[in-house]
């Protein structure tokens, strides 16, 4: 991409109203939009890393045998009315609308009960089990206070997951599969080092269920980390009973201010007992199906990583998430060679399939600097009249700082190493 084709501008200021980290860098480097509170677009550069996230949690949801769907966001009343979460009181959050001729309708704040309904159609013997779906779709939630930035939407990418097994054992081996898909996801977007699996309240159906919570500042979660265990627990298990069974001491864990970047859920036979999602057992007889629920949050993980990795100049992305590999500047002054060079070496990345931003603007090389580090893609190329006469490009990593001179015939060698 040619930056001077690109029509986002960086801006020196994020909006006054603005107060978040994530959502000041992100709006001032151009990768989103502000709408109002809660509501933001994501813009050529942010839509980027939304599909980077999205193809890491496509593939590790992929490995552990999840098929892809996509329901609707516009749902029926019905079912939400037959586990009881419908009314208001019941859950919080619901945006809900109205057909033309007056009857209700809701914008899917979540999927279990759609989800278990859809799979109703498809299941019917022991031989159909287990089964897992899953989509990135829009949920919408009339959050009370939205001021994490692109953290808490009022509309939000979500992936969720849903399991169908027949018996808790099988469930249970999903959880543990999905556990470690979730982990890897983490350690991907380059946040997994401050990521503990936190054990959370599970309701009435299960003793537990786990959220991943990152470690952060601007989080609005509060957890205790055991990190010789590498696991946390959230303010509602500080109870020496249940510390004890999951075998952790108040006196060794560590408070922290955290954000939830995850949270799964074993359900059992809630929801699907409500809604008769059965199958027939070996025996003939029929049998609820064993269901679990597994969510990630795109714009939230996304906010994460920016609070998390950036500095004083912007954002540093990890390799996997960033819009581009390769950011090449070119600081031509008029020369001929440099800007001939710097495009030349935009078709060798090119070629190579390395996604590259190229920025062949005609600005002074500071303006280009700040403009770069606030973007923060992992490596800049400098080309320029001093580059040229020492025969290479310049090599500069947006984490540590660190400059080589590198030969143009060496270069895609550098970047595709690792
Ligand atoms: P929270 O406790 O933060 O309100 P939740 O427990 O209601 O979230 P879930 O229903 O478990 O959220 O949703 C699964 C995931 O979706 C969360 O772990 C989080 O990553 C993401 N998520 C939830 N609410 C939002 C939101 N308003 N904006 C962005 N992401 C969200
Ligand atoms: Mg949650």
């Amino acid at each position: 991409m040619r930056q001077s084709q690109l029509f986002t501008k960086t801006r020196k200021s994020a909006p006054k109203d603005e107060v978040t980290k994530n959502a000041q860098l992100l709006i001032r480097a151009g990768y989103i939009h502000k709408e109002m509170a809660g509501v933001y677009d994501y813009l050529p550069l942010g839509f980027r890393v939304i599909e980077n996230i999205r193809k890491i949690i496509r593939e590790e949801m992929n490995a552990i045998g999840g098929q892809e769907v996509s329901l609707s966001a516009l749902q029926d009343p019905e079912i939400w009315k037959a586990t009881d979460r419908w009314d208001d009181s019941k859950v919080d959050v619901w945006f809900k609308t109205k057909l033309k001729n007056d009857s209700e309708l809701g914008l899917g704040c979540t999927h279990e009960e759609p989800m278990a309904r859809m799979m109703q159609e498809h299941v019917s013997s022991y031989r159909d089990l287990p089964r897992y779906a899953y989509q990135f779709q829009t949920k919408f939630r009339n959050e009370l206070r939205a001021k994490s930035g692109i953290m808490r939407g009022r509309e939000f990418l979500m992936k969720d997951m849903y399991s169908f097994s027949r018996n808790q054992e099988e469930l249970d081996a999903f959880y543990d599969k999905a556990i470690q898909a979730y982990k890897n996801v983490f350690e991907r977007a380059g946040i997994g080092d401050k990521t503990y699996l936190t054990f959370a309240s599970g309701g009435m159906f299960s003793k537990f269920s786990h959220e991943f919570q990152t470690l952060c500042d601007a989080g609005e979660d509060r957890i205790f980390v055991d990190k010789e265990k590498g696991i946390a627990v959230n303010e509602g298990m500080m109870r020496d009973e249940i510390l004890k069974s999951l075998g952790v001491a108040r006196e060794t864990l560590v408070e922290s201010k955290s954000i939830e970047v995850g949270n799964i859920f074993k359900f059992g036979t809630r929801y699907t007992s409500e809604l008769g999602v059965t199958f027939k057992d070996e025996d003939g007889k029929d049998m609820p199906v064993v269901f679990g629920s597994y969510g990630i949050g795109l714009g939230r993980l996304m906010g994460a990583i920016v609070e998390l990795l950036s500095d004083a100049k912007g954002i540093v992305w990890p390799k996997e998430i960033a819009p581009y590999q390769a950011h090449i500047i070119a600081i031509s002054g008029g020369n001929k060679d440099v800007i001939t060079e710097a495009n030349n070496l935009y078709s060798l990345l090119k070629d190579h399939g390395i996604e590259t931003l190229y920025d062949d603007r005609d600005l002074r090389a500071g303006e280009k600097f700040a403009d770069s580090d606030l973007i923060g893609i992992p490596t800049r190329l400098i080309v320029s009249e001093k580059t040229l006469s020492a025969g290479g490009v310049e090599v500069v990593s947006r984490s540590s700082g660190a400059t080589t001179l590198v030969s143009e015939s060496a270069i895609i060698d550098v970047l595709t190493k690792e």
